[in-house]
């Protein structure tokens, strides 16, 4: 990085990708964003965000009047960049399969360009892949294309992200962790050298993890099976309190989470987890563990515990209600958490579905999720202006 301002290209300008390239371009970096979609391509041009995430449009309006650069083209985004991150989508299958042809179209690309470049360029996955997939897959295509040898020729790294949904920028802004999985030495130094001059602070060093390729894809998806074990075990405690005359699931995990060595983070009863991370990880995880002949107990019951969880709601209702055919329920929330309007995976259209298959009528009410859950339900549903007139 030899510019007073360096550059870096960002391929995928999806929640990850957009985040994190808004808030390099804050953080003094000359950005790239590079993406198949032109459509969205044009929207982030004009300066609007085209998902909501807080902080995320203003930052963004920011970046594009400090001249962040928009461009479907891996080649001059390559070519003017010292580092590339792949922050693209890596959907997952019902069956735990990760579908890799976003991350293995966009390396392709990459490849192609760094043929004709001529000077070393680091090349960093962010994108959640399964274990061996960088230096596998990766680096094969990287090398095909190219014609040139990672390690001397370009570098890579892969370096999980662990932002949530609805604190994306803060999570990117403040990390609790850096890892830092290199190939080899060199490409892990240039990767530091960016965060270190991305928190301007040489105190991060503290919080950086430099590790193997495998280590971090590991990482990433240890992590997130052990935050959604969490929350499993909060469910699953509720579901014996439920049992219990006078006890309450909150009280216990007040008490359970003052110990500094449990916490009381991703502790709380509820539907389970949903979203477009933890039901494709975990189930990636588990198949891929299984095509390796190991079991993981752990990781299974998490998930067993998650799918009955929204089912326990509707019986509830069912309870109190009786027969719920022809009766109207309000539901209130359809992200898959708050503060995002992403409805991938969210648990709300698993508890609609069960209520529409019960007969019931639905009024929904989110105050930004709305018109993503309209473009999956139609008009099977109704649909409120307030969680008031929901409730009305
Ligand atoms: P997304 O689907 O929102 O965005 C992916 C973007 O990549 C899209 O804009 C798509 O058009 C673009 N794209 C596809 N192929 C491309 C190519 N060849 N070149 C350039 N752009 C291309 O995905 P996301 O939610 O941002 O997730 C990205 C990755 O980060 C995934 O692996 C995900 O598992 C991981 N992750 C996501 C989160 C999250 O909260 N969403 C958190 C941590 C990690």
């Amino acid at each position: 990085m030899s510019h007073e301002r360096p550059s870096i290209s960002v391929f995928g300008l999806g929640r990850v990708g957009l985040c994190f390239a808004a808030c390099c371009a804050h953080r003094g970096f000359h950005v790239i964003g590079v993406d198949i979609d032109e459509e969205k391509l044009s929207v982030i041009e004009r300066g609007e965000a085209p998902f909501y995430e807080p902080h995320l449009q203003d930052m963004l309006e920011e970046a594009v009047r400090e001249g962040l650069e928009l461009t479907p083209s891996a080649h001059e985004a390559v070519i003017r960049s010292d580092i590339s991150f792949v922050t693209v989508g890596t959907p997952g299958g019902p069956d735990g399969s990760v579908d890799l042809s976003q991350v293995e179209s966009a390396c392709h690309a990459i490849g192609e360009a760094l043929a004709e470049k001529g000077a070393w360029h680091l090349v960093v996955i962010r994108s959640t892949v399964p274990p061996g997939t960088t230096g596998g897959l990766v680096k094969d295509v990287l090398e095909g294309s190219s014609g040139l040898r990672c390690g001397p020729d370009f570098g890579l790294c892969m370096n999980p992200e662990f932002l949530s949904e609805g604190r994306a920028i803060k999570g990117i802004l403040e990390p609790d962790r850096i890892v830092i999985g290199e190939h080899d030495r060199r490409s892990g130094d240039a990767l530091q050298a960016f965060y270190e001059r991305f928190h301007g602070d040489a105190s991060i060093r503290k919080r950086i993890l430099r590790t193997s390729l495998i280590n971090a894809e590991l990482i990433k998806y240890a992590s997130n099976a052990f935050l959604a074990m969490k929350v499993s075990f909060a469910n699953m405690m509720a579901r014996l309190c439920q049992a219990l005359p006078g006890a309450d699931v909150v009280a216990v995990m007040d008490g359970v989470g003052l110990d500094r060595r449990i916490g009381r983070a991703f502790l709380n009863a509820g539907l389970g987890w949903g979203g477009s991370c933890f039901p494709k990880d975990l189930s990636a995880l588990l198949s891929f563990a299984g095509g390796l002949g190991i079991s993981l107990p752990l990781v299974r019951a998490t998930i067993e515990v998650n799918d009955e969880q929204p089912l326990v709601a509707v019986e509830l209702a069912r309870k109190a209600l009786g027969d719920l055919r022809g009766k109207r329920v309000a539901v209130l929330g359809l992200a898959f958490k708050p503060g995002t309007d992403d409805v991938r995976g969210a648990v709300s259209l698993k508890v609609i579905g069960a209520l529409l298959a019960e007969g019931a009528e639905v009024v929904a009410y989110d105050p930004k999720a709305m018109e993503n859950v309209r473009a999956l339900l139609g008009n099977t549903i109704e649909y409120a202006s307030s969680a008031l007139e929901a409730l009305r």
